[in-house]
């Protein structure tokens, strides 16, 4: 009997794990940006034209790639963020699975600029659908630069599926905010269609949060600081006078990315007990630090959801944290200072 099992070809395996990775533009730029943060950059340029469709490009001033490491990093599982599986648990960055650049490589016309602050010359990389069209040696300031045109060129169904202008404009900006917020230690930078829409500058947790959500913000934040042998909790949560019927600004960072966890919003909720008019809600920028070996990031393709060891226990200082701000604040307003 003859076998009928084949391995894939690259390309295709590649363009199926795109399909996962990269779901509309805002995929890529989360991918990009993410990138640039774990690159040690200190400056971040975001470029898009017509919501992400004709253009992402992110341009960062981080560590760059070598001329070996600028070809490489567009091969599936290429990473330089983990070496072994226990690695997941002592994890400082956004990525580890080396996947989004082989994948957004095979659905869209890449171009890609690098250079390493040591050497004299960088790399200048054109790849369309996994395929290398050209690579120059180039004269380029320190750091990296990706430019994605044409997504889902070669995948006429995906493309027609993106949504309107206006739709996907939305979920591009809502991943830049989450960068943003969760870094107002690095410069961002954004543009559309040539106007610039944030230009945040390095900052503390309050300014950033105050750059991206508008100056009304200011106003409305109470300070939370708790610090505990399993969790330190930082940021601002809303007065409860402020609460609106919707639930726009609410945000978990747990170690600098940001999260969505049902469980915690209820232990957010739950302080609120009895301060609030009833179907609304606060907005909360909740910066959670615990140790990497206590959480498990490795369970969801887009790594927003994530496992804690103890769950129960950060609900419990969470709650309580949140509570005795609110309380301090009614009390003394003057306590209420920046960070
Ligand atoms: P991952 O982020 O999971 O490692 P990626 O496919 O996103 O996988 O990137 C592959 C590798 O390419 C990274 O591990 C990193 O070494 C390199 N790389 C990607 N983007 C940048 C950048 N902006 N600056 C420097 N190196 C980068
Ligand atoms: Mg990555």
């Amino acid at each position: 009997m003859s076998s009928i099992i084949q391995l894939l070809p690259d390309h295709v395996a590649n363009q199926i794990a795109a399909g996962e990775v990269v779901q509309r533009p805002a995929s890529v730029v989360k991918e990009l940006l993410e990138n640039a943060v774990d690159a040690k950059a200190t400056d971040i340029k975001l470029i898009i034209k017509d919501a992400g469709k004709s253009l992402v490009q992110v341009i960062d001033n981080g560590l760059g790639m070598s001329v070996t490491d600028a070809r490489l990093c567009f091969e599936r599982h290429a990473t330089s963020k983990i070496r072994q599986a226990e690695d997941l648990f002592s994890l400082c960055t956004k990525g580890f699975r080396g996947e989004a650049l082989a994948s957004i490589a095979a659905i869209a016309h890449m171009e890609m600029k690098t250079k390493q602050d040591q050497e004299e010359l960088g790399t200048h990389i054109v790849i369309e659908g996994s395929k290398f069209v050209s690579q120059e040696v180039a004269v380029l300031p320190k750091g990296t630069s990706f430019a994605v045109k044409n997504l889902f060129f070669n995948i006429p169904a995906r493309r027609n599926f993106l949504k309107s202008d206006t739709v996907e404009f939305r979920h591009v900006m809502d991943e830049f905010q989450r960068v943003a917020l969760a870094h107002p230690n690095i410069h961002f930078t954004f543009y559309h269609n040539g106007s610039e829409l944030y230009n945040l500058p390095i900052a503390g947790y309050r300014q950033r949060i105050v750059g991206i959500m508008s100056g009304k913000t200011n106003e409305k934040l109470v300070p939370v600081n708790e610090d505990t042998e399993i969790i330190n909790v930082q940021g601002f949560v809303s007065k409860p006078e402020f609460a609106k019927k919707n639930r726009g600004e609410q945000f978990f960072f747990v170690n600098d990315r940001f999260i969505k966890s049902g469980y915690l919003h209820h232990a957010v909720m739950a302080a609120y007990d009895g301060l609030l008019k009833d179907g609304c809600q606060p907005s909360y920028f909740l910066y959670l630090q615990v140790p990497p070996n206590t959480i498990d990031i490795n369970i969801h393709p887009t790594k927003t959801e994530i496992k804690f060891d103890d769950e129960q226990a950060l609900y419990a200082i969470l709650r309580a944290s949140i509570k005795h701000s609110l309380g301090q604040f009614n009390v003394s307003p003057v306590l209420d200072f920046d960070r």
